[in-house]
């Protein structure tokens, strides 16, 4: 056949939209939403057949099939402009803070505080007091300063903008002294070393990777020093030979030459995490209290807040660094300020496990055996006899470069299925209408009860029915 007389045969607009399953979606979603889909499905169809042509394609093809094939794409594509891109996932990865999955979910009061502020105007930076313009810090400043005993306080997009901008603004041009062994690269291509060339300060090195001195430190000082640099290793453990030099060490040094002391603690702990069975982390109140002039970290992280830069010390240098032209390229946004003063008022309130990532780190071996259980019990309804289903017991771990190394017994529901593989599986589960994500061990489908909801739990199983 004639390769215009094929194309000819492809359906015209406006007989797509004479069709009642079209008609009834035009009804329910508008005229706009489906007009379009309609389009790119005859548009799509075109050109897999001009493809097909160019290769020599012969069949006969009928009018008949290539409209019913541009229907079915047509509302598909209505139901996938109306589901979102960035959307809600189930993690049953047991990675809690998993930085690809938006590490932390956040309190009921955060999603609250967010709805009320950003469905109108507020007073983000008004102060109503005096009627006049206000700063958008002074909505989290108090309750930073309470919490962490610091002089002043300011919050940032991101931590890695946090230690952009505060070396930046207090050491362009001049040295940073670090240690070798904190020269760390953080996920996502935060090096060290990159971000103090960026900043434009001078990065100079001291002691070795396993041992530095408060000597190596003090050797290197001169009048061009403008800071030292403490960097928490919070994503990797050195064991054995080790050691570097505490907060109250480079004070007393930085006290003697007159040169400022930062401390990037990376993960923002604010309570002692002993308290909770869980290993130590350096918490923000310690390094405050150990004399950092300023001390930078995640919102996100084991905070367990929105994604934000906090960067609390010293007045004086939190003053200077405000003033620098890189916090208004920085600056945080009225959706997460709103949250992340509802999670610092859970803080100060010390109801703490009304924050999700708290409660996942600490949740009890009795709670996650009965979830697993009663996940394991669903999906056997789910599955109809057509696979096993099993409880066992694994370990999760924390994540977002937080607390490595570190092991948490959990407890996990593996699925096996006749039809299709563990890999067929994943890849299933990650294309249903709520995505589910889980992990794959020694050849089983994983799902780890440790980052689930009691309403991911329903989820789940509704899901792997959806799939079967
Ligand atoms: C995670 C981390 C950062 C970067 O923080 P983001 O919130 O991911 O921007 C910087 N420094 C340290 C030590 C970290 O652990």
């Amino acid at each position: 056949m004639e390769r215009n007389e094929i194309l000819r045969k492809l359906p015209k607009v406006s007989d797509l939209l004479d069709e009642a399953p079209i008609k009834a979606l035009k009804e329910k979603y508008g005229r706009w939403a489906v007009l379009s889909a309609v389009r790119q499905s005859i548009d799509e169809i075109r050109r897999a057949l001009e493809k097909a042509l160019e290769k020599g394609f012969e069949d006969a093809v009928s009018e008949e099939n290539l409209k019913k094939e541009a229907l079915d794409r047509a509302i598909e594509l209505v139901d996938k402009y109306r589901s979102h891109n960035l959307k809600r996932v189930v993690n049953a990865t047991g990675v809690v803070l998993h930085t690809n999955l938006g590490r932390a979910p956040l309190p009921e009061e955060a999603l609250k505080n967010i709805l009320e502020v950003a469905s109108g105007y507020s007073n983000l930076e008004y102060d109503l007091d005096e009627g006049t313009r206000g700063e958008r810090y002074d909505h989290i400043r108090g309750l930073l300063c309470d919490i962490t005993g610091a002089e002043d306080a300011m919050v940032v997009n991101n931590n890695a903008g946090a230690v952009l901008l505060v070396l930046s603004a207090l050491a362009a041009g001049r040295e940073v002294i670090i240690s070798r062994g904190q020269l760390v690269e953080i996920g996502g291509s935060f090096r060290v070393p990159e971000v103090m060339a960026q900043s434009g300060a001078k990065l100079v090195e001291v002691g070795t990777t396993n041992k530095t001195r408060i000597s190596d430190y003090e050797r290197a000082i001169n009048e061009n020093t403008a800071l030292l640099l403490k960097v928490h290793t919070s994503n990797f453990k050195l064991v054995g030979f080790w050691s570097e030099v505490k907060i109250e060490e480079l004070k007393s040094l930085g006290l003697k030459y007159g040169i400022p002391v930062m401390e990037d603690l990376g993960s923002g702990v604010l309570v002692d995490l002993k308290k909770f069975g869980l290993p130590p982390e350096p918490t923000v109140q310690e390094s405050v209290k150990a004399g950092a002039d300023i001390v930078t970290f995640s919102g996100d992280k084991l905070l367990g807040g929105p994604q934000a830069g906090i960067i609390l010390g010293k007045k004086e240098f939190v003053e200077k660094i405000k003033r620098h032209p890189l916090t208004r390229a920085l600056r945080i946004d009225k959706l997460t300020l709103s949250a992340l003063e509802a999670v610092l008022k859970i803080y100060r309130s010390g109801e703490l496990e009304r924050i999700p990532v708290i409660r996942m780190l600490i949740k009890s071996p009795e709670e996650m055996e009965k979830c697993a259980r009663k996940l394991a019990a669903e999906l056997q309804k789910a599955i109809q006899g057509k696979g096993t289903v099993e409880v066992i017991d694994d370990i999760s771990q924390v994540g977002g470069g937080s607390l490595p190394g570190v092991e948490l017994p959990t407890k996990a529901v593996s699925i096996e299925l006749q039809a299709f593989g563990p890999d067929d599986l994943a890849r299933r589960l990650r294309m249903t209408r709520i995505p589910i994500i889980g992990r794959i061990k020694k050849g089983k489908f994983l799902l780890d009860v440790r980052t689930m909801s009691e309403d991911d739990l329903k989820i789940v199983s509704e899901m792997v029915g959806s799939v079967l």
